[in-house]
C-alpha cells in the first residue's frame, strides 16, 4: 500500500547574512494512513522546520516529500497545520473563527455549517458559538482551533506543540481529549512535542531527532494493550514508564 506520507532524504538549511545554518539533514521516514506519529528532539533541532516542510509552506533543499505517492505541491490542501498559539481572532465569534478556513476557501454553505455545528457539539463547545475567544478557557480555545483545522478535512494533520501554551492540568486534559478525538476519526497525524509523556500517550510511533542539524536518531514503535487505548489510560499503564525510560535514554546522551 502507498503510504500517506513519504519523506525521502530531506535536508534544509536557513540562509542569512551571517551564513548558512543546516537545520535538517537526510530525513527519511514514511507514515501509513491513519497512523499517529510523534516527533521529539532537543530544542532547536529542526522540529518546526520539518513540519513546515511537510505542510508545503517551505520547500526542501534536497530530497522529496510525497503525499499518497505524489509530490506534495500537487495536493496543496492535503495538510492541516495547527500551531502552539491558537491564532483565534478575538473580534470574531467562535463560530466565525472555526468557519474561517472554509470561508476563505469559499466552501461555507448549509452543509459545511451543519458539520461545524456538529463538531462544536461533539467537542463540547455547544452554547459558545456566539461567544468571543476571550470568554473561553485555554483548553476550549485549543479545541476551537482544532475544529477550524479539521473542518477543511485535511488528509494529514500537522500539530506543532499545540498544547505547550496551556498549564499542566489543562494540557493533560486537552491532550487526552484531542488524542481521543483523533484516534476515533482515524486521522493521520504528526505531533511535534518536547513533552515525552505527551508523545508516548498518543503516538503509534515516536521519531527521535538528534540536536541540530536534525537527523533521525531512532524510530520507536509504541504499543499498548487493548484496555489502555486512550491517552489517559496509557499514562496509567505499566508499559508507560518503560517507554518513557527508553525515549529518555535516547535523548539523554545530548544532555
Ligand atoms: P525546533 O522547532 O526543533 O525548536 P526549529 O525548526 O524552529 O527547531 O529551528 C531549527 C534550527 O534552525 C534552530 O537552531 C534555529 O536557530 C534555526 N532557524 C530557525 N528559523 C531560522 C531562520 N529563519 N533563520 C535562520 N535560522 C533559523
Ligand atoms: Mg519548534
Amino acid at each position: 500500500m502507498i503510504p500517506k506520507l513519504e519523506c525521502n532524504r530531506v535536508s534544509y538549511s536557513y540562509h542569512s547574512l551571517d551564513g548558512e545554518t543546516l537545520a535538517l539533514s537526510d530525513i527519511s521516514f514514511s507514515v501509513a494512513s491513519g497512523e499517529f506519529i510523534a516527533i521529539v528532539g532537543p530544542s532547536g533541532c529542526g522540529k518546526s522546520t520539518l513540519l513546515s516542510l511537510l505542510s508545503g509552506l517551505t520547500e526542501p533543499e534536497q530530497g522529496e516529500i510525497l503525499i499518497d505517492g505524489k509530490p506534495l505541491k500537487d495536493s496543496p490542501s492535503a495538510t492541516g497545520y495547527m500551531l502552539q498559539k491558537d491564532h483565534l481572532f478575538e473580534w470574531r465569534t467562535i463560530f466565525s473563527n472555526v468557519a474561517l478556513g472554509l470561508e476563505i476557501q469559499k466552501r461555507l454553505d448549509g452543509q459545511t455549517k451543519e458539520e461545524l455545528l456538529e463538531m462544536l457539539d461533539s467537542y463540547g463547545l455547544t452554547g459558545f458559538e456566539h461567544a468571543k475567544p476571550s470568554e473561553l478557557s485555554g483548553g476550549m480555545r485549543q479545541r476551537a482551533a482544532l475544529i477550524r483545522t479539521l473542518a477543511l478535512k485535511p488528509d494529514l494533520l500537522l500539530l506543532d506543540e499545540p498544547f505547550s501554551a496551556l498549564d499542566y492540568q489543562t494540557r493533560l486534559t486537552v491532550c487526552d481529549d484531542i488524542g481521543s478525538i483523533l484516534q476515533k476519526t482515524g486521522k493521520t497525524a504528526i505531533l511535534v512535542t518536547h513533552d515525552l509523556s505527551e508523545a508516548i500517550s498518543v503516538a503509534d510511533r515516536i521519531i527521535i531527532l538528534t540536536p541540530r542539524p536534525g537527523r533521525i536518531k531512532s524510530i520507536l514503535p509504541i504499543t499498548f494493550p487493548a484496555d489502555c487505548k486512550s491517552p489517559l489510560a496509557r499514562r496509567n499503564c505499566p508499559e508507560f514508564s518503560n517507554y518513557f525510560n527508553s525515549v529518555w535514554k535516547e535523548l539523554k546522551v545530548y544532555g
